[in-house]
């Protein structure tokens, strides 16, 4: 796939770049490999400083780097300002609480002293997606870099500028060469770069597909990988839910960053004593939003990343009504240039349908009955996929009591999703391993070495 700028609202290609060459990426991984033995020797201060300087630069650029995004994949420019100030937040919080997170842990062994030291393991790959190129690479370098670890980033082929702009910012900000290093490569090459020695681990969010190849090379070798894979997020509706309050969450968790967030609310579940109402709210709420220039202040949906992703969501819907589902709204390319996509709600999904367990990565909605709180439970876990999900009820505890219930690695009460420095963000099932953010994500590359300490007595 070709690394090119192509703004996905005309379509137009913008600007191409060359892949790196064998001995450019060679070149990049020497430089990481010999910096990480200068950057292991430093102290958390120092690597403070750094972090809190990238995020001082991401605030005094936003605008800039904000326009980058949304020109690169389409987002709404208000929220493109808003990931970036998000991103600056990460970097602040790991300057902030990485030495604390990584003091030594006394231990209380039966017999002696001992204490868990955290030590830095090395080079490590980070294989990023583009629907958020500065938050999804702050989640994986913040916390890595604070460690004293190295970093490599492969980006998505579609964002070239914002994985470079991300590079100068390490620049600017003073880091060491090869401390941080984007690599203009394909994802293939990245899969086969896991091999190679130096390179001590190794995270990946996207796709399945791309998650298994990495994955794949990480066992083969014995490197340890994080994976952030898709979701097909269930939106709970329980009876005594405030109505309006709920379809206006229904909106914004589908729709936001254009219908392609991981964590996006996908399947729409709601008890069958509210599900008429609720379904009437949504499709006039969903009717009625402004598609357009993402540049343009008053757009409410902005275009899909690429005509391919486009493409793809609308035979995923054609194959869905094949297989036999109902079209409510939508279904359709909005007829306009650029990578558009009506904002659909399907309904009449059965089990047998070809894309009931799939993932649909756009502004199109599933909706389900069901009889009661039972069966949405059922229904919501009857998916591969566990990374999100959300409960809409007024009782909270009785919403804490469904969350308990639902096979996923976060699930959020009268919220469709949320995410923050100081909350992990991961999954379970289909939707990957590990964890990113919080104090979690800073553990994931770390060893941690077990110091014990003995009076030196006789020996046996
Ligand atoms: P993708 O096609 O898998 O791309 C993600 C990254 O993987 C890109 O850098 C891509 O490079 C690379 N890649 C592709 N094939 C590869 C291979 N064989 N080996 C190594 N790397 C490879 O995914 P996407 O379309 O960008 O993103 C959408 C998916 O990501 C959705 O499923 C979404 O749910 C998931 N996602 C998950 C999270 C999470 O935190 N759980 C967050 C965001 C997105 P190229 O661009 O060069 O192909």
């Amino acid at each position: 796939m070709p690394i090119q700028t192509i703004n996905p609202n005309t379509n137009t290609v913008i600007q191409t770049f060359a892949e790196m060459t064998d001995e450019q990426l060679e070149n990049a991984v020497a430089k990481a490999a010999s910096s990480f033995e200068d950057w292991r020797q430093t102290g958390y201060k120092l690597r403070a400083n750094l972090l809190h300087k990238v995020a001082g630069l991401l605030r005094a650029k936003k605008d800039m780097l904000a326009k980058m995004i949304t020109l690169e994949m389409g987002k709404l420019f208000a929220h493109a300002e808003g990931e970036i100030k998000l991103s600056a937040e990460i970097f602040d919080y790991y300057a902030s609480n990485g030495e604390n997170f990584l003091a030594d842990k006394t231990l209380h062994p039966v017999h002696g002293e001992a204490l868990i030291r955290h030590s830095p393991i090395g080079v490590l790959l980070g294989v990023e997606p583009w629907n958020f190129p500065f938050y999804q690479v702050a989640r994986f370098a913040a916390p890595n870099i604070m460690t004293g670890n190295t970093i490599l980033v492969k980006h998505a082929s579609i964002v070239p500028q914002c994985g470079i702009a991300i590079e100068e910012l390490f620049k600017e900000a003073g880091a060491p060469v090869g401390l941080y290093t984007n690599l203009l490569i394909s994802g293939p090459r990245a899969s086969a770069l896991v091999a190679d020695k130096r390179i001590k681990g190794v995270s990946l969010t996207g796709s399945e597909e791309a998650g298994s190849s990495i994955a794949s090379e990480a066992g083969k070798y014995l490197k340890k990988s994080v994976l952030e894979l898709g979701g097909s997020d269930a939106f709970i509706v329980l009876e005594d839910a405030d109505m309006d309050k709920t379809v206006e969450w229904a909106v914004t968790g589908r729709i936001n960053n254009n219908g392609q967030c991981c964590v996006a609310s996908k399947r729409f579940i709601v008890v069958e004593s509210v599900a008429d109402i609720f379904l009437e709210k949504f499709k006039t709420k969903l009717s009625q939003l402004i598609v357009g220039d993402p540049m343009e202040a008053d757009t409410q949906l902005g275009p899909m990343s690429s005509e391919a992703a486009a493409a793809q969501i609308a035979d995923q819907v054609q194959k869905a009504v094949d297989g036999g589902a109902t079209i409510l709204l939508g279904g359709k390319r909005v007829k306009r240039e650029g990578a558009f996509m009506e904002p659909t709600i399907i309904t009449n999904m059965q089990r047998d349908n070809p894309v009931y367990y799939e993932e649909l990565f756009g502004p199109v909605a599933t909706f389900f009955r069901v009889n009661d709180e039972k069966g949405a439970i059922d229904l919501a876990n009857d998916s591969p996929y566990g990374l999100g999900g959300s409960i809409f009820t007024e009782d909270i505890e009785r919403g804490k009591r469904v969350a308990d219930q639902i096979d996923t690695g976060m699930v959020f009460i009268n919220h469709p999703t949320w995410t923050q420095a100081d909350l992990p963000f991961g999954g379970t099932k289909r939707s990957g391993y590990g964890r990113e953010l919080s104090e979690l994500g800073i553990d994931e590359f770390v060893n941690k070495k077990l110091i014990r300490i003995s009076e030196l007595s006789d020996p046996f």
